[in-house]
């Protein structure tokens, strides 16, 4: 028997394409309503909110650079007008920029950490005060939030160590509401971030046992068991989906 989410409302941060989009399908798949995010594609984000609302879904692409701290802001006021009370976050939305230290840029280092710690921090600080309780956040982290693997990845490495930090801390805060705070760690997964016959596709194939990317559903599955009610006693959990690579 599959489980329901008829009712619930999710956010989905850079739906547009991905593993945000594949979680946005999901959630609604499960009966969710689904609120996603999106800086700069909007035909795409709006392509995938079409498409849920075609499959008899509930969906509304939304314009908020996770950059942004007022965008995501006004962004949390309009779902909540829209659609109504939030129960389930999903902080995906991310970018990978850098290099080896000594070649990154001061403005890599810092976009990656406005949209990959930030816009995590200043979003989920909005929500929660908005959210029902028993509600679900689950951030998209990365093996890259256990692990080194591999040079030439420090500022977004760092990211998502924060992430992770995150994961934890608001596993805690969040208990008395019986808001449950999990992260996701996908290892490489073939999308337009990291194409697997793109440069390093190879040396990241040659980290994971299975011998393969992993595809954007593959990390949604995890995250819509995480946002439902069969995953009530997991808390404060990073959890790799990523064939193996960091085991
Ligand atoms: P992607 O580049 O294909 O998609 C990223 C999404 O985030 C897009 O929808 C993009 O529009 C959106 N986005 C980027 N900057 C934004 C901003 N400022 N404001 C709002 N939206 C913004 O990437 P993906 O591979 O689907 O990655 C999704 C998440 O998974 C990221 O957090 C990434 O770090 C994480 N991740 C990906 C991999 C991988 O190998 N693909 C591995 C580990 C973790």
């Amino acid at each position: 028997m599959t489980y329901s989410l008829n009712g619930k409302i999710a956010i989905v941060t850079g739906g547009s394409r991905g593993i945000g989009a594949a979680t946005a399908y999901k959630l609604a798949a499960h009966g969710a309503a689904i609120a996603l995010t999106y800086s700069k594609s909007a035909a795409q984000a709006e392509a995938v909110a079409e498409e849920i609302v075609k499959a008899g879904g509930k969906a509304k692409a939304y314009g908020a650079d996770a950059g942004n701290p007022e965008a995501l802001t006004a962004f949390v006021a309009e779902v909540s007008k829209d659609f109504g009370i939030v129960d389930i976050l999903v902080n995906n939305a991310g970018i990978f920029e850098g290099g080896l230290i000594g070649q990154t840029t001061t403005d890599d280092y810092i976009r990656t950490r406005n949209v990959n710690i930030d816009a995590v921090f200043n979003l989920t600080n909005a929500v929660v005060p908005h959210m029902n309780d028993g509600g679900r956040i689950i951030n998209v982290s990365s093996v890259w939030g256990e692990r080194s693997l591999m040079p030439g990845i420090s500022a977004y490495n760092a990211s998502k160590f924060a992430v992770n930090g995150f994961t934890r801390s608001w596993a805690r805060d969040l208990a008395p509401r019986r808001i449950l705070v999990n992260a996701v760690e996908p290892g490489p997964i073939a999308t337009e971030m990291n194409p697997e016959h793109g440069e390093g596709g190879d040396a990241m194939r040659a980290l994971i046992p299975l011998g393969r990317f992993g595809k954007p559903e593959e990390v949604a599955n995890l995250i819509a068991f995480l946002a439902g009610p069969e995953a009530s006693f997991i808390n404060g959990a990073t959890i790799p989906v990523d064939g193996g690579a960091i085991a």
